[in-house]
């Protein structure tokens, strides 16, 4: 979460600030792939500019402590959790969502994006958060740690 929040252009961040999120569910689940505890949270969100709603996904992940820890808890989940987004809107499937893809942040959805690089909107592929998530991510983050 840190890097996508770190790398975010200021701009985007500036418009963030007219972004209103609120979240729709919160569900736990244990990754059969690799153990670990997800805590993923779907939320809706619009800037007061935008036509329509968007649908946020944003997924945390969460080792155990140690071996014999039985429950997991979610007041560690800090800002270095490993983070799973994705915003229905235009700006994430043009600007970053390859590039999100790339570097297992996200996963292109099949038929919405056409899988290729931003070569114009985001040559670098620096993987950033449009800012629906950008408004979102520190919401989640704070709402996690008071799941219990
Ligand atoms: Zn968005």
């Amino acid at each position: 979460m840190k890097e996508m929040m770190t790398n975010t252009p200021d701009e985007v961040i500036e418009r963030s600030r007219k972004v209103a999120v609120d979240i729709t569910s919160v569900k736990k689940a244990i990754s059969k792939s690799t153990g670990q505890t997800m805590l993923a949270f779907n939320m809706k969100g619009r800037a007061i500019t935008d036509k329509e709603f968007y649908d946020l996904t944003i997924v945390f992940y969460v080792n155990k402590k140690s071996e014999g820890e039985k429950e997991i808890t979610f007041e560690q989940v800090d800002q270095w959790a490993p983070t799973w987004v994705r915003c229905s809107c235009p700006y994430f499937q043009f600007f970053v969502e390859y590039v999100l893809d790339r570097n297992g942040s996200t996963v292109l959805r099949k038929n919405v994006t056409d899988n290729k690089p931003p070569k114009i909107r985001n040559p670098e592929e620096i993987p950033y958060v449009c800012k629906h998530l950008y408004k979102a991510l520190p919401m989640a983050l704070a709402a996690a740690k008071k799941v219990k």
